[in-house]
């Protein structure tokens, strides 16, 4: 669970670490892939469980219709020689699904950069009600009491002038858009007083992404250089994806930083 404190005296909370759900992986068809196999005269099993690394396994196998004779070692050893001569696109058929929440709308901004393979779903800061919004912290002011007090204070002031535009706006727009429906003009005035959120404001976010994209989104945002908060959600992402299928992500290895935190290496860069 992400860490979520209540802030005595105001209905604000504090979020300092990122939740990720996993919601969906793939499976794999068995009796059409025999029927595929039945078909052309071969016989043919991976030695993985996971439909994930036999998908993949079974495309790259396809390309040049290895199945007959495999060379030795399996689908771990099959996907990092993969990795190694860089034939990517093969990776892009193992796909997951997963909501991260407890995240900053900052760095969803930065991962929606992120465009080739990956698919999203964000919470609407147009329809939802942010006057009940949590908030992320970075790491480096939480650590420092005087930092934070100022941060919270910001915050506050942010959050309680949003709830009093939220209402103005309210009232405004109930003779402005006298014939609209609720829902339209509390849209309306929600749209335009979530202009003094900050960016620390918590959001929600489905995403679905293919083993490739996800492997450029770790190499990157789980750099040294990348903004800590999103080296964390890459972090903990690399341990959902390590148990999800150690043949597609297990080249991977943390790196300590000075600062206690660490960066994500592999020998296997932008495949
Ligand atoms: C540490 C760090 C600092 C950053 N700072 C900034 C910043 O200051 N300002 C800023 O705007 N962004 C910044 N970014 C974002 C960065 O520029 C990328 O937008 C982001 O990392 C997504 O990478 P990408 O484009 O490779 O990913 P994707 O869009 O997922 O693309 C994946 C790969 O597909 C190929 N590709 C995708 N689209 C195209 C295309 N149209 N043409 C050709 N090839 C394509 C490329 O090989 C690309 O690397 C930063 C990123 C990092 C990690």
């Amino acid at each position: 669970m992400a860490t979520v404190e209540a802030t005595p005296g105001t209905d604000i909370r504090v979020i300092t670490e990122p939740e990720i759900y996993l919601l969906g992986r793939q499976t794999v068809e068995a009796a059409e892939l025999d029927r595929f196999l039945a078909d052309h005269g071969v016989s043919w099993e991976s030695d993985s469980e996971i439909a994930a690394e036999v998908l993949s396994e079974t495309a790259g196998r396809v390309c040049y219709m290895s199945f007959a004779k495999p060379r030795p070692g399996g689908n771990s050893a099959y996907l990092h020689h993969i990795k190694e001569v860089g034939h990517g696109s093969v990776l892009e058929h193992a796909v997951w699904n997963f909501l991260f929440t407890g995240v900053s709308r900052s760095l969803t901004h930065e991962l929606v950069r992120h465009r080739s393979g990956f698919g999203y779903s964000q919470l609407s800061q147009r329809y939802v009600d942010e006057s009940v919004a949590e908030y992320v912290e970075p790491a480096v002011i939480a650590a420092d009491p005087d930092l934070h007090a100022l941060w919270l204070e910001a915050v506050r002031h942010a959050h309680d002038s949003y709830v009093r535009l939220a209402d103005r706006l309210n009232a405004k727009l109930a003779g402005a858009m006298a014939g609209a429906d609720r829902t339209s003009r509390r849209k309306a005035a929600r749209q335009a007083a979530r202009s003094v959120l900050p960016n620390a404001t918590e959001t929600k976010i489905f995403v679905t992404a293919n083993a490739r994209a996800l492997r450029h989104f770790l190499e990157s945002r789980g750099a040294a250089g990348a903004e800590p908060e999103i080296r964390v959600l890459a972090g903990k992402l690399l341990d959902v994806l390590v148990k999800e299928s150690p043949s597609l992500f297990s080249d991977y290895v943390r790196v300590p930083l000075p600062d206690g935190t660490f960066e994500l290496t592999t020998p296997f860069r932008k495949v």
